[in-house]
């Protein structure tokens, strides 16, 4: 398993955490000690998933950025801890799901879906060149039993649909 420094926290997740939390490299590490001295006996790792619950905090409604948060948990989960991640990019494909479904509210195109799947991931594969309904469920297609994958990096689009002859459809 990979060790994770804060080092890796900050090459890995800069710029989520600049983004959602204000930090820069001299302040993570700050915050970092400060942590270290209320709570002696944790890892890195148990101080990066408390970052994470205060990104996904500070960001609640704004579904683009769960949902990348969501993926970065996933991978997480599988490179650094060894575990299954498929909880989290569940999570992570509900986020995508609803920002492409919120768009969608004030789109004038009729828009659906399509996977665009990790490249070794089979089960995704399998749906690559298909397109989907807008209210599809596609978290449940994706992120199950038939990929046994600790994560993916599969992700959901939303398209504008074309007809036969190549137009847009307008709603
Ligand atoms: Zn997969």
């Amino acid at each position: 398993m990979k060790t994770f420094t804060i080092k890796t926290a900050w090459n890995q997740y800069g710029q989520l955490m600049g983004n959602v939390l204000g930090h820069d490299r001299e302040s993570l590490e700050q915050d970092h000690a400060q942590y270290q001295i209320v709570q002696p006996a944790a890892s890195v790792k148990d101080y990066m998933w408390g970052l994470f619950n205060r990104m996904l905090l500070e960001s609640a409604g704004d579904f683009h950025t769960q949902s990348m948060l969501y993926h970065c948990m996933a991978v997480f989960r599988g490179i650094y801890e060894g575990k299954s991640g498929k909880q989290y990019n569940q999570l992570s494909h509900q986020a995508s799901l609803d920002k492409i479904r919120i768009d969608n509210e004030s789109s004038r195109l009729v828009i659906e879906l399509k996977v665009s799947p990790d490249p070794d991931c089979p089960h995704a594969k399998s749906m690559e060149n298909k397109r989907f309904p807008i209210e599809t469920d596609l978290v449940s297609m994706l992120a199950n039993e038939s990929c046994h994958r600790d994560f993916c990096r599969c992700n959901i689009l939303g398209l504008a649909k074309r007809d036969e002859d190549g137009n847009l459809l307008k709603k």
